[in-house]
């Protein structure tokens, strides 16, 4: 039997109001999946709660942050078959995070990487921190960011979804001064990137370094070590270091030695060179000067493993970034899964001023004034090709 005309007629509609439901349905679904969640995690020494946030998008890209320590916990990133695996160093607890002693994934201050002889003078007056590396202060002293409890709300807006910790170092702690406000935003977004911005403001002029100490393996879940990782760093110079990982004050330039990576190079490739610098940090341990005009957001670095396809791109509005090829890992450390962390299996790309600023007035100052904004941004993006 023919069909009437009127009934293909009305099939036709029936069809479009289909498609358009089931756009609208995937649409929907889409935007559902851009989230932000927590959990309760466990409870700190003298029982505060502490809680764990997962961060989703779109894609199913996924990183989880607890308030402890504003630690990034995972990174859930995809390879060139859009498998999804853990990209960084880490632990399966809270209680990791509070017995940690490699700063995993952890936030860093007041004053991130190191301070010469422990000590800096400001308006002429001396202060002294901890001697908690040799005889230098590292990470921000005995009990840095890494090791306090934040506050934490959840972010909703057109970048995405996040996580805003705030903490109020208090006058002297650790031996620097001002009361100082520090809020860390982690936001996720559909170009799967995990947005770090920092804010700090004081009611004294202190000195600030905000940043992040996440151990990234490309490979994945810590499959192996990162010697095969290939490295991008946007920079012809470094800072070269003394003994204790101190930097001298000279900028010099990378050429020719084991620390240019201004192109892509296996970052084994020269990491056991016999050049003064590598002995010294063991490996990488270094701090490179970004080539900027300011502090502009600009492309700092890019890591790429062959074997996964992955990617991870830094821009950040810092001056510097500091690599680290995970040379103190020595299977001491127990992580997720598991996994025990051996040397070289992961990296750091932290983003920074120089080291020692305090102590060198040639360096872009890290003096924060009452009335100023401490303020900076990096941005860890993750593709694969
Ligand atoms: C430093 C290393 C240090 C490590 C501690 C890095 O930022 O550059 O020298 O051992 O942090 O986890």
């Amino acid at each position: 039997m023919k069909l009437p005309t009127g009934g293909t007629f009305w099939c036709n509609w029936c069809n479009v109001v289909l498609v358009a439901v089931t756009l609208f349905g995937l649409i929907a679904q889409a935007e559902a999946k851009m989230d932000v969640k927590k959990q309760a995690w466990g409870k700190t020494a003298d029982g505060k709660q502490i809680d764990l946030y997962v961060l989703t998008n779109d894609k199913g890209f996924e990183v989880k942050v607890t308030n402890f320590g504003a630690a990034v916990v995972s990174i859930m990133a995809p390879d060139r078959q859009g498998k999804m695996a853990d990209v960084i160093l880490g632990y399966d607890s809270a209680a990791g995070y509070q017995n940690d002693t490699a700063y995993l994934g952890t936030a860093i201050g007041r004053y991130g990487n190191r301070i010469g002889g422990a000590q800096f003078s400001l308006d002429d007056k001396v202060y002294k921190l901890a001697k908690n590396d040799g005889a230098n202060s590292l990470h921000g002293g005995a009990k840095g960011f890494n090791k306090v409890l934040w506050t934490a709300e959840e972010v909703r807006d057109k970048d995405g979804v996040g996580v805003r910790l705030r903490y109020l170092s208090k006058d002297g702690e650790e031996g620097y001064p001002g009361n100082l406000s520090a809020t860390i935003t982690y936001t996720v977004t559909n170009a799967n990137e995990l947005k770090m911005h920092y804010q700090a403001t004081t009611d004294k002029p202190t000195v600030a370094n905000l940043t992040n100490h996440a151990y990234f393996n490309l490979l994945g879940d810590a499959a192996g070590d990162i010697l095969g990782h290939e490295l991008m760093i946007n920079a012809e110079k470094y800072l070269p270091v003394d003994k204790g990982l101190i930097p001298t004050g000279e900028l010099r330039s990378v050429k020719g030695t084991p620390l240019d990576f201004t192109k892509p190079t296996a970052v084994g490739a020269r990491i056991n060179d016999k050049d003064e610098q590598m002995v010294l940090g063991g490996g990488y341990d270094h701090c490179w000067v970004l080539n900027k005009k300011g502090l502009e957001m600009s492309l700092a670095a890019r890591m790429y493993e062959p074997k996964t396809g992955r990617v991870m791109e830094v821009t950040t509005t810092e001056p510097a970034i500091q690599f680290y090829t995970g040379n103190f890992l020595n299977g001491t450390i127990k992580g997720k899964k598991g996994t025990v962390y051996q040397k070289r299996m992961a990296f750091c790309l932290e983003t920074e001023h120089y080291p020692d600023s305090p102590n060198k007035p040639s360096f872009p100052t890290t003096v924060v004034k009452p009335g100023e904004t401490y303020s900076t941004t990096t941005v860890y993006k993750f593709s694969a090709k």
